[in-house]
This record gives C-alpha cells, sequence and structure tokens, in this order.
C-alpha cells in the first residue's frame, strides 16, 4: 500500500481520538491533539484522577531517576525544577499543571476503564466498564508499563498484625514516625523507599534477596538565580534537555546497548562505587553475584545508600532469606523473628501487561490475545500492531526504557502517532496497520542486536520477556527516533473496510494454508513439538500464524525449562517422550495431525510418524542424533562452544560442575556470546539460560546424542527436513548430510537466513512453510494415484519461493 499516493489537496477532515491511560503518555498525546487543533478526543483514565505512575507511587523517598530538566514535556517548559533529580510529588505537580493548562481534565473521564474496543470496519467501537460504548477513528494506548504490582507469595503475609503495603499502594494513613519498618525488596524503589525512611523511622530493616547495582549521581538543588535564569532565558531550557539528553544517551544509553569504552568506563565506575562501603563484609554483602553484570538490570541511580547502613544505628541490612510472616513479624530462614510495626513491599511489578485488561478485537475477529498468546508482547517499531488498524502505542512493547527518560520517548511516539493522524487528515488513508512482514523483520532484527546488549548478560528482571530474551530496544535511543521520524509506507498495509473479506483461518498471506477448522478428518490439527532444554515457547512466536490454519496442540515435554526433568541418558528417551506426545494425542482425541517439530522434538515429529500418529512432519534440523555421529557431533558442539577444541571440550566434560558455580556459568556465557559468528545471540541467550536453569544441560545433550534414532526407513508419511542454513548447533554438513542419505524420500528445504531456532528468527515465513507443506501432505493423500515421492517433490516446488531446495 502507499499510503501518501493519494488524498492530498482534498479537504481535511476531523478525527475521533480516544486516548486509554492519563499518565506521561496520556497528558503527553492529549495537549499535542489541542496544540494540533483536535479536539474531538477523550481520555479514559481508571485511576481516580490524572498522573499515572507518578499518582499511584507516593512512597517516602521517591524522586525521578532521570534529571527532571530532561524529564519534561519540550512543549511545556517548566524553569522552577527545585532539585536535578526531584521528588516524584513534584512531577506530579508539574504533569497536573501541564493538564490543566491545556485543558485535558475538560476531555478526561475518571474511574473509568476502556475493557474492548472492536474495529468495526470502518471505526474502532470502545467500550467501558460502565457500559458506555463510543466510536472513534484512532485509539492512542498510553496504558504504562509498570502499573499491576507483584505481591510475592511469602507466608503468612495476610496474618502480619502491622500494616503492609505495596509501594505503588503506600498507606499514607499509617503513622511511620519511630516505627519499626521492614522494606522487602533492593530494586530502585527500595533503595529510595530506604532512603526516605531512614529519618522517619525507629528502626529500619532492609530485605535483600539480590543485591543490585548502584550509579553514583549526586544529586543538587537549583538555587532561586537559576530559576530566574531560567524563567528569563527560554532558550536555556531546550539547552538544558539535549545536555541531559544527549548526556545520558552517550554515556547510559551507549553503555547498555555496545560493548565498548564507554560501557568499561561505566562499569568500573558502578564497581568503584561499592568502595563507598568501608566495612569488608557490609561490602560483600551488598556485592551483586558475578552472573548480574552492572546494567544488566536497570541501573540505580542513587548516592548516600550505602552509608546509612554504617552510619545510622536504627538502619539495617537483612539478607538472610525470608521464611515467613507472622503476626509480630518477619521470621527470617535462621530462624530469627524480626519484631515489626510496618512491612513496605518494593517487590516490583508485572510489567509488560501491555494495553491490559483493555481487549482488542480487529479485523476479521482477530483478538489482540490470539496475537501476543503465550509470548512476549511485540510490536511494530514499538508502537503499532499487525493486523489492527489505527492503533497506536506509547511505552509499548520493547521501547528504550532502559535507563532512560520516559518522558522523551513517549513524546517520540506520541509524535509519530500524530503524524499518522495528520495523514489521515489529510485523507491519505482511512485505516491502517503495519505488514506483518514489516514487524517480523524488526522482530527479528531486534533480537539478534541483543547479543551486545548487557541485558543478555545472563540475570533475570523485568527487562526479560517469556521468551527468555531481553524485551527493550536493543539499539542507542536515538534509533527510536529515526525510526519514528517517517512513516515507511512498505511497511504498511491499508486495512480494507470491510471485516468480512479477509476470515480468519483460510489462507496466511498468499501461502496455501489448510483450508478450515471443520473441514476435515484431522487435516487441520497440528502438534508442535518444542525443541527440548531449551525453552517450551520456542514455538509461540508462531502461534498467532499457525492457530489461523490449525487447531494447534504445544505440549510441554520432560526437559523443557520449567517442566519435568527428561529421562537422561537412556537409549528409551525419544521412546518414553513420544509415548508422552501420544498421551497427548489421545487426551485431545486426535487420532492423527501433522506435526511440525525443531531440533529433538523434529527427532520425536519422526518418530511419531513411524508410529503412524502423523499426517505429515515438518522437522527443522531434527537432532539429538544416531551413534555413528555421536563422538563427532559432540566434538563439533564442543567446537562452537569454546573458543579452541580443547577449551570446549573441557566445558563440555565440566558443564554440570561449572554451571553449578555462578562463576562458572558466566564463564559459559561468555565462551559462548564471544563467538556471535558461531552462534546467533538469540541462541546463545537461550542456551545460557538452558544452561543456568538445568546444570546438567551438556550432560544431557550428550546423552542425547547417544539415543537410537527412529527407524526414518518406516515413516510412512511426508515428511520436510528444514534445515537452517545459519545453523551453528546442529550443522547441516554433520547432520542433514547423513540424515538425508538416511531418507531420500524426505524433502530438503534449505532455510535461508535462520539459526537453528528458526521459528525464534522468522516465525511467520516458518509458519508459511508449515502451513503449506500440511496443505501439500493433504492434496497428496487425496491424489492417492500420485506416489508419494513426486508429491514431495511438487510441495518441494512451491516452498522453493521461500528456501533454496537441494535435490
Ligand atoms: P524491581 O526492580 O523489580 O525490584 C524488586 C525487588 O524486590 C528486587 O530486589 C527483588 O529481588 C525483590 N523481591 C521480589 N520478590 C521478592 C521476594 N519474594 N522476597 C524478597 N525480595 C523480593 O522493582 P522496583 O524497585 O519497584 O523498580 C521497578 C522499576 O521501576 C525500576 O527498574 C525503574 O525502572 C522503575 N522505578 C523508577 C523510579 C524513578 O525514579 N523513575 C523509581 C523507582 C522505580 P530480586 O532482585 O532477587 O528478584
Amino acid at each position: 500500500m502507499t499510503p501518501a499516493a493519494s488524498g492530498s489537496g482534498r479537504a481535511t477532515r476531523t478525527p475521533r481520538v480516544a486516548i486509554v491511560g492519563g499518565g506521561v503518555s496520556g497528558i503527553g498525546i492529549a495537549a499535542k491533539l489541542k496544540l494540533a487543533g483536535i479536539d474531538l478526543f477523550d481520555l479514559y483514565e481508571q485511576a481516580d484522577d490524572l498522573g499515572g505512575t507518578w499518582r499511584a507511587n507516593s512512597y517516602p523517598g521517591l524522586e525521578v531517576d532521570v534529571p527532571a530538566r530532561y524529564y519534561q514535556y519540550r512543549f511545556a517548559p517548566n524553569p522552577d525544577w527545585s532539585r536535578l533529580f526531584c521528588s516524584g510529588r513534584e512531577i506530579l505537580a508539574y504533569l497536573e499543571r501541564v493538564a490543566r493548562e491545556f485543558g485535558v481534565y475538560d476531555h478526561a473521564s475518571l474511574r473509568t476503564r476502556v475493557t474492548e474496543a472492536e474495529w468495526t470496519g470502518e471505526e474502532w467501537l470502545a467500550r467501558t466498564d460502565d457500559g458506555r460504548e463510543k466510536a472513534y477513528d484512532f485509539i492512542l494506548a498510553g496504558t504504562g508499563l509498570l502499573v499491576y504490582p507483584r505481591i510475592p507469595e511469602l507466608r503468612g503475609l495476610e496474618t502480619f498484625a502491622g500494616a503492609w503495603f505495596h509501594s505503588a499502594e503506600w498507606d499514607h494513613s499509617v503513622a511511620l514516625e519511630g516505627k519499626r519498618i521492614g522494606v522487602i525488596g533492593s530494586g530502585a524503589t527500595g533503595v529510595q523507599a530506604v532512603k526516605g525512611l531512614a529519618d522517619v523511622a525507629g528502626h529500619l530493616e532492609l530485605y535483600q534477596r539480590t543485591p543490585h547495582w548502584i550509579w553514583p549521581f549526586i544529586n543538587f538543588n537549583y538555587g532561586p538565580q537559576t530559576k530566574w535564569l531560567y524563567r528569563h532565558l527560554p532558550w536555556l531550557t531546550p539547552l538544558a534537555y539535549h545536555f541531559w539528553r544527549i548526556l545520558f544517551e552517550g554515556s547510559l544509553g551507549r553503555t547498555v546497548t555496545r560493548p565498548g569504552v564507554m560501557r568499561f568506563l561505566m562499569t568500573a565506575m558502578t564497581r568503584l562505587h561499592l568502595l563507598r562501603i568501608r566495612d569488608p563484609e557490609l561490602r560483600r554483602r551488598f556485592t551483586p553475584p558475578p552472573e548480574i553484570e552492572p546494567f544488566c538490570k536497570r541501573i540505580i541511580m542513587a548516592t548516600g545508600f550505602y552509608e546509612l547502613f554504617e552510619r545510622r544505628p536504627n538502619v539495617e541490612l537483612v539478607d538472610v532469606g525470608i521464611d515467613r510472616i507472622e503476626p509480630r513479624g518477619i521470621v527470617t530462614a535462621d530462624g530469627a523473628l524480626h519484631e515489626l510495626d510496618v512491612i513496605a513491599l518494593a517487590t516490583g511489578f508485572h510489567a509488560h501487561e501491555y494495553l491490559r485488561p483493555m481487549e482488542l478485537i480487529g479485523p476479521g475477529g482477530m483478538r489482540l490475545s490470539e496475537l501476543w498468546d503465550g509470548q512476549e508482547p511485540f510490536a511494530y517499531r514499538s508502537v503499532a500492531l499487525p493486523g489492527f488498524p489505527n492503533i497506536l502505542m506509547m511505552i509499548g512493547p520493547h521501547s528504550p526504557y532502559g535507563s532512560n527518560s520516559l518522558m522523551s520517548i513517549s513524546e517520540t511516539q506520541q509524535d509519530f502517532a500524530l503524524k499518522l493522524i495528520e495523514m489521515w487528515r489529510r485523507r491519505e488513508f482511512h485505516a491502517i496497520a503495519p505488514t506483518h512482514e514489516a514487524t517480523d523483520r524488526f522482530n527479528a532484527a531486534r533480537r539478534r542486536a541483543y547479543g551486545g546488549t548487557t541485558w543478555a548478560s545472563g540475570c533475570h528482571g523485568y527487562y526479560i520477556g517469556k521468551d527468555g530474551l531481553p524485551a527493550i530496544w536493543p539499539w542507542p535511543p536515538k534509533t527510536l527516533r529515526r525510526a519514528l521520524a517517517n512513516l515507511v509506507p512498505a511497511h504498511w498495509e491499508e486495512v480494507q473496510p470491510s471485516p468480512a473479506t479477509a476470515p480468519a483461518g483460510t489462507s496466511l498471506d498468499g501461502a496455501r494454508g489448510v483450508r478450515s477448522r471443520a473441514d476435515s478428518d484431522g487435516g487441520e490439527r497440528l502438534l508442535l513439538v518444542h525443541p527440548a532444554y531449551v525453552t517450551r515457547c520456542a514455538w509461540a512466536p508462531t502461534l498467532p500464524y499457525l492457530k489461523r490454519s490449525f487447531e494447534v496442540l504445544a505440549p510441554t515435554l520432560a526437559g523443557h525449562i520449567g517442566g519435568p526433568r527428561l529421562p537422561v541418558g537412556s537409549r528409551a528417551g525419544v521412546a518414553s517422550l513420544v509415548d508422552g506426545l501420544e498421551r497427548e494425542l489421545d487426551a485431545a482425541g486426535w487420532e492423527t495431525s501433522h506435526v511440525a517439530g525443531c531440533s529433538y522434538g523434529g527427532l520425536l515429529a519422526l518418530e511419531l510418524a513411524r508410529r503412524g500418529r502423523a499426517r505429515s512432519v515438518f522437522a527443522i534440523a531434527p537432532g539429538g542424533d544416531f551413534r555413528r555421529l555421536g563422538t563427532v557431533a559432540a566434538g563439533r558442539i564442543a567446537l562452537v562452544l569454546a573458543v579452541n577444541r580443547a577449551a570446549g571440550r573441557l566445558l563440555v566434560a565440566h558443564t554440570e560442575r561449572l554451571c553449578a558455580s555462578a562463576l562458572g556459568r558466566r564463564l559459559l556465557f561468555r565462551q559462548i556470546s564471544a563467538h556471535p559468528s558461531r552462534l546467533d545471540p538469540a541462541q546463545a541467550a537461550h542456551l545460557f539460560r538452558a544452561a543456568a536453569e538445568c546444570p546438567a544441560y551438556l550432560d544431557i545433550l550428550w546423552a542425547s546424542l547417544h539415543d537410537e534414532p527412529p527407524a526414518l526407513d518406516r515413516v510412512n508419511c511426508p515428511v520436510l527436513l528444514a534445515w537452517p542454513a545459519r545453523d551453528r548447533l546442529l550443522p547441516f554438513g554433520l547432520y542433514g548430510r547423513p540424515l538425508r542419505r538416511a531418507f531420500p524420500a524426505a524433502t530438503l528445504c534449505r532455510l535461508k537466513g535462520v539459526g537453528h531456532f528458526a521459528m525464534l528468527d522468522d516465525p511467520r515465513r516458518v509458519a508459511a512453510l508449515v502451513c503449506d507443506f500440511a496443505a501439500r501432505a493433504e492434496d497428496s493423500r487425496r491424489a492417492a494415484a500420485v506416489t508419494r515421492s513426486s508429491n514431495l517433490r511438487a510441495a518441494g516446488n512451491t516452498l522453493g519461493r521461500w528456501c533454496a531446495l537441494e535435490a
């Protein structure tokens, strides 16, 4: 589609806009709409008042951790900031002032939650929890990132006789003066709360599970002269804004996204900050474990925190685990009872609940919950959703929220939303959404880029998504500005006015999908077999596409992280897992189904086919392997994992012991990630997580190499061997070729541009291939007169447009 190609010169029209969320993003875009002369909008906010996170969070000590002069709207400068990092209360007052001055309150529906928005074919119908329904041309979502408090499951919390609350729901009716207060959690909130409570509390305890890194950024006040200058020299405000922006993006932004001198310096400074603690024992207790590198989690900005524990007798660190809570206080794992009057939970948030609890129902009945089903929420360039027209997000999935001014990021996204709205006003389009291809390409590039970031160095936290990969913008923040500077017409498509034109489940963008959900005896069913050891979510990115054509079953296997242990080292390994898969099929009432599997999962798929339960098998790099290849393959894996053969063997041989220690895990990860040419970063991250969470990982892998191969010659259904061209883990030369020789009837398809877990790299393409092959297999079933192998060749020919075929 070419949105810019039509319409110029015609009379403009006024859009009806729904803004969901009244925080930094909602207030900002509302004010910008006003500035653009658009008055036909409503702002829905579920809380009692505007302000978003700055209203919800009001704990003592709350400060913004970005300089206030850089944490303000460019269109609403404030000369009167009192401090470099000012208090949360001051930020809230600023937001309220902007909302008042720009008339945002006149458009606000407070205490109102948008529960659903449905695309009628022409417009969005937004439904609210008070039963209202209203039509809009655009939905702009500023629903926030850290909204839903994470209340940990602490035994006995409900029985506590004193007051307890989460930091985002601070109970200001509880008096704190002279009280015994326990703060659980030592992230940014915990650190700030401790600083805020130290002067007030009679006794203050910080319950630290994992130490965090703290970067020493000194705060200072702005005097009356400075304020006078900012008031009388208006150009000073943009100057200061850009000064702090360049400083933050050039230092923190660079540190987290690119290795180099800046990362070295910033890391060194962070480590040196620990030397503020004089007592070596206390310093040790505040030192994060080796696998948590500085800047792996969002860095905490603070000075004067460590000193509290040395200089204030009323402030104490408790780093023994919490066993339970009883009416009098917290009982730690060593059996000690810490008597308390108040417990504050600074335990973080359920992040990534983007747009929740709102459900979107797009053209053709596609639901947002289906698009994101079981996987980390994703978007096109952080702002838009494929298949959902005229909806734009601010601080949506993988925005660059790492150590940056969210105000600035949100403004970039607001400006992009305005750009689209202006195009709509000029009648350049009616309804557009990014294409699935552009979204997939963006997300594949995003996944590939994580290798160089600090977030992929192996820590947990809300930066890491469900797929085990960081969920943030992996490039320097300025790339977001570039990415959203203009709309790239080739990345967008006009959505047809009628929803009936493209019913879900018929085809996948030109690929021949399996026809319908009800027209056959199993031809529309698909069993997905995940790779063992790595993650059970590996197929998740393909689900939105596959579910249009198939009823999908994707069970957890033994050996998946988070699942039961794999039956290790026995020849019966494959057999027992396939028994489990058969039980899953039986439980679903499926006699047969199409089966797609990757890696070890591909091997299981082939064995399932040998047992007559598969209608077709789509096997991506089926591995775990054959005895005759075992030794060679293990050597090769050693090579992949290590700097050289000797180190590789050593690593493989000692992995279990290595993984038992934090240092070992770090070493292993270093070895893997140091060789991006051999293993792409997404694979490296997966392997590292696997190794970290399943200490016997490589032993298991080794053992699996000695499993019996399935008897391929007795597989009696169409088989496609899809071998990723960039597979460094099970290289084609070593695994694919012998497999192909052993099973000449299978069609071989080399997948260009993807690594071992191809479906993570390019979910849409892989889904399209699975659909196409299953459709061809069904055709070949019907055309019984034609020989099986020639049918398979025919299937291969249509697949040729996505991948290179080997004869
Ligand atoms: P967080 O960074 O997720 O930290 C949560 C803390 O709670 C961690 O120390 C965690 O320990 C601990 N915890 C969780 N469950 C626990 C349990 N069951 N027992 C003991 N400890 C437990 O959350 P946060 O501190 O609220 O910060 C979240 C984000 O908010 C920050 O990263 C930042 O982006 C933002 N923030 C911004 C500002 C600002 O000034 N702009 C201020 C505060 C916060 P583990 O590390 O062991 O999991």
